[in-house]
């Protein structure tokens, strides 16, 4: 069986990325990496679902263990992509979806050659403030730091291999199949 591809997905936070990501994944041909952090769940998110929500020490614990691929500290929580599952379904010929921010992204980049990067960014900086207002699941304070870290984040788009702009997301959606399609069909050194 042919191994599947593993891609690797970041876009600064309100870029619309888990809608975008939530039609892709109704396909059953992605494994949708679900990543560990130390954040408060926010309303309606779901422990193994969105997240496996843990505590400092309990996160700690598995760095100590070596148990991830990557993790970063982002916005004042750590972010983490554990290994075992990742390499289970990649063997299964799943493709594999990592959501993840540019500091865990370049980590992957020197761990695995064979990923595939692809930044999604948003129109302009604006718009992330208007859907994170919209969203309304984060104070003013957070907004504004999550805008000022969108900013970075965009900075490193040049490292990916792809970018889609999420302007309107039924080009964004196809515009991420073509991209996965693509993939599918290079020939294999
Ligand atoms: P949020 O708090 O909005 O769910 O996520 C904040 C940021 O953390 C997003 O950019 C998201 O892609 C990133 N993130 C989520 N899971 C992981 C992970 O396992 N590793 C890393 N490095 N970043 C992650």
């Amino acid at each position: 069986m042919n191994q599947g591809i593993l891609f690797v997905v970041s876009a600064p936070s309100g870029c619309g990325k888990g809608t975008i990501l939530s039609r892709i994944l109704k396909n059953k041909k992605f494994y949708y990496s679900v990543s560990a952090t130390t954040r408060q769940p926010r309303e309606g998110e779901e422990n193994g679902v969105n997240y496996n929500f843990l505590s400092k020490p309990e996160f700690e614990k598995l760095i100590a263990e070596d148990a991830f691929l990557e993790y970063a500290v982002y916005c004042d929580n750590y972010y983490g992509t554990l290994k075992a599952p990742i390499t289970e379904h990649l063997s299964q010929g799943e493709h594999v979806i990592l959501e993840i921010e540019v500091q865990g992204a370049m980590q992957i980049r020197k761990l695995c050659p064979d990923a595939k990067f692809i930044f999604i960014a948003p129109p302009s900086l604006e718009t992330i403030r208007e859907r994170l207002l919209h969203r309304g699941t984060e104070d003013a304070e957070t907004i504004e730091k999550r805008i000022r870290q969108a900013e970075t984040e965009l900075n490193f788009k040049n490292q990916y291999d792809y970018c889609i702009i999420n302007d309107i997301l039924e080009d964004a959606v196809s515009d991420f199949k073509s991209v996965v399609r693509a993939e599918e069909l290079k020939i294999q050194p």
